[in-house]
């Protein structure tokens, strides 16, 4: 039987390089991945005082559906987060808790563009943006993100994108899979383009709290006059990824957003709820002890200064530092390879680390790269561009 096209177009490069490392474990070989953006798989763990809420929830026999929207008391903790930490004027009737950040890119993607809109999301970019997009029928337009200023938006290619059938633009900051943190003063120049046309502004934050080098500003706060649903979880700040919790917070002070924030709760119906008893967890996340992010973040610099400068050493490869999130996007002379794809598969296949083809987050703006995470200790870091190192003398 033939299966539908729009899922067998489904390229999610992040996970379908674990295929061939897969094969390459299950001959006894020990492969270092550096694919996957979760800290739980290195040494970081999930507080403390959150697991205990779970096994409190569950205990408490706190085990079933909740309304769509999710619990009260969360969207009232996280409407006070997003008021205090970045002047957002929100309240918990804003805010709407999904089976992690991509079920709210899903949701809101089905709940707002319509077969032939464009959404202009950053080149590269995280690739559920791109793919949710096409899958309903939509067009995604990257704009131009530039490595020689550190993977700054280029606010004279957005303009020069933006068309009457714009429907939003997508900001991640920080980004991955670059590792950029933007400015006030760009995020300012952006954010005028959404006010200036007729399009909502979907500002991914999930690494929001995760910055080495100055403060994190949400978009919302930079341009308090435009439509913004502003999308976070609990995956990587709060270390707990499996447990797929995440929101999107509505911040829409002239009411353009009324109809699709109608089809968003809609799509949230249909899929029943996200999970009661961590959501009843995560609310220590909100309100409980936060030293836990200090160190996470100490580490991360360390790890993240580590990476920039041991793969500058290599010969053939080249890289901008990042500033936040845990990601490296190196740039790699392809002498011996036809493609990017091909050095990681490579790569893999005779120093047995994995990371990701940079093509699989843009095919113009991200090939000839790749992406690594920072996420491990310095030893299996050094070790992982030590074998890189070997590998590009051979080229
Ligand atoms: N948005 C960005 C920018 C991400 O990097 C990720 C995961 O890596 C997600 C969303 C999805 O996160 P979640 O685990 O909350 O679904």
């Amino acid at each position: 039987m033939r299966a539908a096209q729009r899922a067998l177009d489904i390229d999610y490069a992040i996970r379908e390089v674990t295929v061939p490392a897969r094969e390459l474990e299950s001959k006894g070989i020990k492969v270092i991945k550096l694919n996957i953006g979760d800290p739980n798989k290195w040494d970081f763990r999930t507080p403390e005082h959150i697991r205990a809420a779970l096994c409190r929830a569950v205990e408490e026999c706190d085990n079933g559906y909740t309304q769509e929207e999710g619990i009260t008391e969360l969207r009232e903790a996280l409407a006070e987060k997003e008021r205090k930490q970045n002047g957002i004027k929100i309240t918990e009737q804003d805010v709407y808790i999904t089976n992690g950040v991509s079920e709210s890119i899903l949701d809101l993607v089905a709940s707002s563009v319509e077969k032939g809109e464009e959404v202009l999301v950053p080149g590269p970019c995280y690739p559920s943006y791109i793919e949710y997009i096409r899958y309903f029928g939509g067009v995604p337009i990257p704009y131009r993100t530039d490595e020689s200023n550190g993977w700054q938006p280029d606010v004279d290619d957005i303009r020069k994108k933006i068309t009457d059938r714009t429907k939003a633009m997508v900001i991640i900051n920080p980004n991955n899979p670059t590792g950029a943190t933007y400015s006030r003063k760009t995020l300012k120049q952006i954010t005028d383009l959404v006010g200036e046309n007729d399009m909502f502004l979907i500002s991914d934050e999930i690494y929001d709290l995760m910055t080495f080098e100055g403060e994190h500003y949400s978009p919302a706060t930079v341009a308090p006059d435009i439509p913004v649903v502003l999308l976070n979880g609990f995956s990587k700040v709060d270390l707990l990824p499996g447990w797929r919790l995440g929101y999107s917070a509505f911040r829409d002070p002239n009411g353009q957003l009324t109809e699709i924030r109608e089809g968003f709760v809609k799509q949230l119906r249909l899929r029943l709820c996200a999970n009661y008893p961590c959501q009843l967890a995560v609310i220590q996340a909100l309100r409980g002890p936060q030293e836990y992010m200090k160190e996470t973040r100490e580490k991360l610099r360390e790890r993240g200064s580590f990476a920039y400068k041991r793969l500058n050493e290599i010969e053939g490869i080249s890289t901008t530092k990042p500033k936040g999130a845990f990601y490296i996007f190196p740039k790699v002379e392809l002498t011996r390879w036809k493609s990017d794809k091909e050095f990681v598969l490579d790569f893999l296949k005779e120093k047995h680390v994995l990371v990701v083809n940079g093509s699989g987050f843009d095919k113009t703006y991200g090939a000839g790269h790749f992406r690594s995470v920072f996420l491990p200790p310095v030893e299996i870091l050094e070790d992982a561009f030590d074998r890189l190192d070997d590998f590009m003398r051979k080229a």
